[in-house]
């Protein structure tokens, strides 16, 4: 530990409800002699209801290196800073991660201020077996990222818990049941704002009923039914995975065979399936 140098706090803030905030976490922000903030509106926000005066930074993502530097320089020079995100808790899928490694890396103290996350709010109310799940934050955007990330963690024996745009929701469900066939999902959106919902279904189903709306909107934490649970997928989906194998370049006999692995369907299904799909590509 530097001597003389100042502590990192790493401070939980609401995901939607102020009143989540903790007593500690506000006797923190009210203590330090700066706050380095995602988005310094939001947090001016939650200071103004609590009447916290402090001077703040913005710390977000595209200028963590120089943003952080001139924290650091504040931490060696003594001072304490508190970190807060956007919402929850700082470093789960958002920059916090990078001042956090730096601090450490300059003999910083860092300390936890722990308190709302959007992760275990929504795993605390999915309602699956458990106890174990596995955290993909965003899942990549580019479809076949998603795709290959979905397919090598399909057979794990966990719920699987991501974030996701309300853009790519269904396209990214839709994915989830041509991969791992029609499990169960809880969908939580808004959670602890007024329009909070959980959406408790098969997959498919769930997807059905979000692309039936307008629009999506608002924020969204998904849980998967782990492997082990999971139904025979629909001969639909097993085409549909098929075609994409085929027009990514696959062979026939290594897409039957991811499929077997990624579905547990028996694989003379899956291979009189493919016959037909390569059949009908000419190849
Ligand atoms: N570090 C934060 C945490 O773990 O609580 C999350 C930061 S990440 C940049 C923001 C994502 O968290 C959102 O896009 C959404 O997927 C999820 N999220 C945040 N607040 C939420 C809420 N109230 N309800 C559902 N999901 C939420």
């Amino acid at each position: 530990m530097t001597s003389g140098s100042g502590t990192l706090y790493i401070v939980a803030t609401p995901i939607g409800n102020l009143g989540d905030i903790s007593s500690r976490a506000l006797e923190i922000l009210a203590s330090v002699d700066l706050i380095a903030a995602e988005d310094t509106r939001r947090t001016r926000k939650l200071l103004t209801r609590f009447g916290i005066k402090c001077g703040m930074v913005a710390y977000f993502r595209g200028r963590e290196a120089s943003r952080g530097a001139g924290i650091i320089a504040r931490l060696e020079a003594g001072e304490d800073v508190a970190l807060v995100s956007d919402a929850g808790t700082p470093g789960i899928s958002d920059p916090g991660w990078f001042l956090v490694d730096r601090a450490l890396a300059a003999g910083i103290r860092v300390v936890p201020v722990p308190g709302p996350c959007a992760l275990a709010a929504m795993v605390s109310v999915a309602g699956f077996p458990g106890p174990e799940f596995f955290f993909l934050g965003f899942p990549p955007t580019r479809k076949k990222a998603r795709a290959d990330l979905f397919s090598s963690c399909c057979a794990l024996p966990c719920e699987l818990v991501f974030y996701e745009s309300p853009r790519r929701i269904v396209a990214t469900l839709a994915d989830i049941a041509a991969i791992m066939g029609d499990r169960r999902v809880a969908v939580g959106r808004e959670l602890t704002k007024l329009n909070e919902e959980v959406i408790r279904a098969p997959v498919r189903e769930a997807m059905a009923m979000l692309a039936a709306r307008p629009a999506v909107k608002g924020e969204l934490v998904v849980v998967v039914e782990r492997a082990s649970a999971r139904p025979r997928p629909e001969r639909e989906d097993i085409v549909r995975r098929l075609e994409e194998l085929r027009e990514t370049g696959t062979t026939m006999k290594d897409a039957v065979a991811a499929i077997r692995k990624e579905t547990g369907a028996p694989r003379r299904e899956i291979y009189a399936e493919a016959l037909s799909v390569w059949g009908e590509a000419g190849n």
